[in-house]
């Protein structure tokens, strides 16, 4: 079969992502609808070959995007920017040029738990199991536009943890032997034991999956520590926007601990297998060139920038100067060297966002202030603008 504009490999030769309450989603950019619940379905390979995905296919086959699923990457190609399926899906999935008339799946994206030992500022108690506690808080203090009902994916409130039960985790062990790619995702992957369980099962197929997990690195156990680095196949990232306290503000925890972590996994792993993923926000936005110029001094030869939109109060969009930003980067990153840089566009390619309410993002400063402790607008002076 020919590869098109609109044949995403998620769903020729890639596979499912399940969600740590079980939904399952056709990949993690498909967040609307949710394909169904994992305790609702007997075989997850049975499933992708179901009449529901193959009429997703079949939409595809004929060359367009189903607008219900794929809405993200339909708008991210509409606004010139890299979509899902022209980006990592093509770096992770590998096209088959057979006519398969049965689908195995080869990529899965999952999460046991939304079990968390952090609670960063741009998260929620969806995905962290540490964010109930301050979501009620939240409410409490009358945030209420951090809660809508329709963005159930995102920030929206969620009061226990999230947790796979054994029936349903033994439905993704049922498909790995196949699998050639795990993105294992969270809350944090370390904090839930059964992932450590996963690895070693991983670890004693015929063919080892490869797995990749971005994890805050804030605390590991030696046990852990242990498996990444003795797994063939590990692909790590660690989780960090910003240097000393502005990081400490952002992701609430010890910002030498999380670099001496790192530094640890580097001498007993190299260098090259430990990506710095930072989510800028507008918290970290002001000084991104400080922060890589230190990332490169302590040793990282790989970073990785995602987008954070959601929830759009903490978005680099809400600055309402960000061309001068797009354009200091831009410049910037023509000098810096000897780092590999993966989506280097999303620090310079942003666009000021007219909907977000100045207000939001005070309220949610000062919210995050009274739990840290200290006020962030004493280390970036540029928030006091908000
Ligand atoms: S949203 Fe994008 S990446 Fe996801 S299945 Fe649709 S086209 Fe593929």
């Amino acid at each position: 079969m020919i590869e098109t504009n609109s044949t995403c490999r998620m769903l020729f030769n890639g596979g499912l992502t399940i969600n740590p309450d079980g939904r399952i989603l056709l990949c993690c950019a498909s967040t609307q609808k949710e394909l169904a619940h994992i305790s609702d379905i007997d075989n997850l390979n049975e499933f992708y070959n179901s009449s529901l995905l193959n009429e997703i296919r079949e939409i595809m086959k004929s060359g367009s995007l189903p607008e219900d699923w794929c809405f993200s990457c339909i708008k991210w190609r509409e606004n010139g920017e890299r979509a899902a399926i022209d980006d990592w899906v093509k770096r992770e999935i590998k096209w088959n040029q057979d006519d398969v008339e049965y689908h195995i799946i080869n990529f899965l994206e999952f999460a046991p738990s939304n079990m968390c030992n952090q609670n960063c500022a741009m998260c929620g108690s969806v995905y962290s199991s540490k964010w109930i506690e301050w979501d009620n808080d939240a409410l409490e203090d009358g945030l209420t536009f951090r809660f809508k009902e329709k963005h159930q994916y995102v920030t929206n409130f969620h009061n226990e943890v999230w947790s796979m039960n054994d029936k349903d985790l033994q439905k993704i062990y049922d498909v790995l032997p196949n699998v050639k790619r795990i993105n294992l995702k969270g809350g944090e992957p370390f904090a839930d034991k059964r992932n450590y369980d996963l690895i070693r099962y991983c670890m004693k197929l015929k063919n080892p999956p490869i797995i990749s997990s971005t994890t805050n690195f804030s605390s590991i156990p030696n046990e852990i520590m242990d498996l990444i680095c003795d797994y063939p196949k590990f692909r790590m990232g660690v989780s960090i926007d910003g240097t000393d306290k502005v990081y400490e503000w952002v992701r609430g925890a010890s910002y030498k601990q999380t670099i001496d972590n790192c530094h640890t996994y580097m001498k007993r792993s190299g260098n090259e297998r430990l990506v710095a993923t930072a989510t800028p926000t507008i918290y970290t936005l002001y000084s991104l060139d400080d922060y890589m110029l230190e990332m490169k001094s302590l040793g990282f030869k790989r970073m990785q920038f995602m987008s954070c939109t959601s929830p759009k109060y903490v978005s680099v969009e809400a600055e309402e100067n960000i061309e001068n930003y797009n354009e200091k980067y831009k410049r910037f990153l023509a000098s810096y060297n000897e780092v590999d840089i993966i989506n280097p566009e999303n620090l310079y390619k942003r666009k000021y966002d007219v909907s977000i309410k100045k207000s939001h993002v005070r309220d949610w400063i000062e919210f995050m202030n009274k739990k840290r402790g200290f006020d962030i607008r004493d280390h970036v002076l540029e928030l006091s603008k908000f």
